[in-house]
C-alpha cells in the first residue's frame, strides 16, 4: 500500500496538550479531511484521527472523475488533500486507530491505540470501508497467498501469471485496467452481469487474453501452499467447473467500518449509518459522512461533499 509522502509534517502536539475539543473526526480520508477543512475555516478547535492519511485514495490507482483533475493518481490526490490541511494546519493524529467511543452526557470520551483519551463536544464519524469478503471455502486460507483485496498494492506480485477478478462494478473493472501490465491472462468471474460505468466497460474490449464468465459464482479457493485456482458454477446451466489460476483480485465492494457506534446509532440492513440531510446520526451531537454512511454513491466527490455539509452543520450546532 501507497504511504503519503512523508516528506510532509502534520500538526499533533495539540492532541497532547488540550485533549478536549469543539469537533473530532474520525477517519482521515476525503469525507474527513475535507470536513476539517471547513471546521477549521470556521474558527473551531478541531483534530483528525486517523489509521492512515487518505483512506480509500491508497488503493486506488487512477482518478479521473473528481472535478478539476482531469486524471490523477489516488495517491497525489490524497497527497493534495494533505498539502491543503497543512496549509491550514489542520491537527492530524495519524497511524493510530480510534479504540473505542463512549457518549458521557454531551461529550464524547474517545480512546486512542496510543493509548491517549480525547474529548469533544461533537463527532464526525468518517471511518468509510473495508473490503467485502466472497465468504467462500478456502477465502482466508489463501489470503496474501494469491487472493488479494487491493489491484493497486498486489498487481506486480503477478507479473506472467493467470489471475482471476471477481465482481462486475467499477473497482472490478478497474482492477482489470490495473492488471493489464502486470498479467499474462486475466479472467474476470461475477455472480450476475456488469454494473460498471460505459467508459470503463468500452476500455476492456481491447485487451487481449481476457476472459469473462458472467452470471457465474464463485465456491470455493482451491490450492495447496498458494492458490491455484477456483471452483465455480455457471448459473445458467447449473454446472461446476474449475479454473487454474494463480491470482484473485476480490473487488465485490465494501463494507462500512461501523463497529465503534454500532450501539449509539441507528444503522440500516446493510449495516450503514443512517444519516438526515444534514449529515445527523440518532445521536445528538454525532455526525457521519462518506461511505460509512447510508447514502447509495461511494465516490470521493460524493465524500468530500458529505464531510462538507457535516461540518457546517456541526458548527451551527456548536453555534447554539
Ligand atoms: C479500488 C477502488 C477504486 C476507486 N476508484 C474511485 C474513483 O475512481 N473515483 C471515485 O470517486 N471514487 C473511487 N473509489 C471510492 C472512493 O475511494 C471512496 O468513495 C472514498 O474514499 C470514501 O471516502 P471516505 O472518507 O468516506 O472513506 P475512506 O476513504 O474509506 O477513509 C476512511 C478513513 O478512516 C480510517 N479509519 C477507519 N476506522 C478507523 C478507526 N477506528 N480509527 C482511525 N481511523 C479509522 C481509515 O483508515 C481511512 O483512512 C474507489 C474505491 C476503491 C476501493
Amino acid at each position: 500500500m501507497f504511504s503519503f509522502d512523508v516528506t510532509q509534517k502534520t500538526k499533533q502536539d495539540v492532541f497532547y496538550h488540550d485533549a478536549h475539543f469543539d469537533a473530532l473526526i474520525v477517519g482521515g480520508g476525503p469525507a474527513g479531511l475535507n470536513a476539517a477543512l471547513y471546521l477549521i475555516r470556521k474558527g473551531k478547535h478541531v483534530g483528525v484521527i486517523t489509521k492512515e492519511i487518505g483512506g480509500q485514495l491508497h488503493n486506488t490507482s487512477e482518478v479521473d472523475n473528481y472535478l478539476g483533475f482531469k486524471h490523477i493518481l489516488g495517491k497525489d490526490l490524497s497527497d493534495q488533500f494533505l498539502t491543503h490541511a497543512n496549509h491550514l494546519d489542520i491537527p492530524i493524529l495519524h497511524d493510530v486507530s480510534v479504540e473505542n467511543i463512549e457518549k458521557i452526557h454531551q461529550t464524547f470520551k474517545l480512546k486512542v491505540s496510543n493509548g491517549i483519551i480525547l474529548h469533544s463536544k461533537t463527532l464526525l464519524y468518517a471511518t468509510g470501508g473495508s473490503p467485502r469478503k466472497l465468504d467462500v471455502k478456502g477465502e482466508m486460507t489463501f489470503a496474501n497467498k494469491g487472493v488479494s483485496y487491493c489491484t493497486t498494492c498486489d498487481a506486480p506480485f503477478f507479473k506472467d501469471k493467470h489471475v482471476i477478478v471477481a465482481g462486475g462494478g467499477n473497482s472490478a473493472a478497474e482492477a482489470v485496467i490495473d492488471l493489464v501490465p502486470w498479467a499474462s491472462k486475466i479472467t474476470v468471474v461475477h455472480r450476475s452481469q456488469w454494473r460498471a460505468d460505459a467508459v470503463l466497460l468500452k476500455k476492456l474490449e481491447d485487451i487481449p487474453n481476457l476472459n469473462i464468465h458472467l452470471e457465474t459464482q464463485i465456491l470455493e479457493v482451491l490450492g495447496d501452499t498458494s492458490m491455484n485456482g477456483l471452483k465455480v458454477l455457471n448459473k445458467s446451466n447449473n454446472e461446476t467447473f474449475e479454473i487454474d489460476a494463480q491470482g484473485l483480485f476480490i473487488e465485490i465492494g465494501t463494507i462500512p467500518n461501523v463497529s465503534l457506534i454500532k450501539d449509539l446509532v441507528t444503522l440500516n440492513d446493510r449495516d450503514e449509518v443512517i444519516v438526515n440531510d444534514m449529515q445527523e446520526t440518532s445521536c445528538e451531537g454525532l455526525y457521519a459522512a462518506g461511505d460509512v454512511t447510508n447514502q447509495p454513491f461511494k465516490q470521493i466527490i460524493i465524500a468530500t461533499a458529505e464531510g462538507a455539509k457535516a461540518a457546517l452543520a456541526m458548527n451551527q450546532y456548536l453555534n447554539k
